[in-house]
């Protein structure tokens, strides 16, 4: 996906903090943090959002997910944090490539972060 931001990000075009980086997926810390710990963590194949996952396609979630236990970890979430995925317009989806936040390092509110 060429003008994808994350494509962009995942390709070196973009510069990112890189926190952990596989064959398959990527995580580095959000631009504009919403909590202390604020990081990005994409499949490095292009998906669009939640909405595109599939039979196919989903076995990448669950290596996102086990990789997310471990940054937690690395990151001394020790006291919990929040993983949020937005997905369309109403839920304020603002860059069309599937990416989970994971939100902490302080206590978190019904807001997002
Ligand atoms: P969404 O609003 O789609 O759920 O989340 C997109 C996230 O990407 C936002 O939290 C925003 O701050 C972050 N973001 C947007 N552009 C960049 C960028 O160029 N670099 C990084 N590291 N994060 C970005
Ligand atoms: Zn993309």
């Amino acid at each position: 996906m060429e003008n994808c931001l994350f494509c962009k990000i995942i390709r070196g075009e973009i510069p990112s903090t890189k926190v952990y980086e596989d064959e398959r997926i990527l995580a580095f810390r959000d631009i504009a943090p919403q909590a202390p710990t604020h990081i990005l963590v994409v499949p490095k194949a292009h998906i669009g959002s939640v909405a595109e996952l599939n039979e196919e396609n989903a076995q990448v979630v669950a290596h996102i997910f086990a990789t997310i236990a471990h940054i937690a970890e690395q990151e001394g979430l020790v006291n919990g944090y929040r993983v949020v995925s937005n997905c369309g317009p109403d839920a304020g989806q603002t860059v069309g490539h599937l990416h989970f936040h994971v939100l902490g390092g302080h206590e978190l509110t019904l807001q997002m972060a």
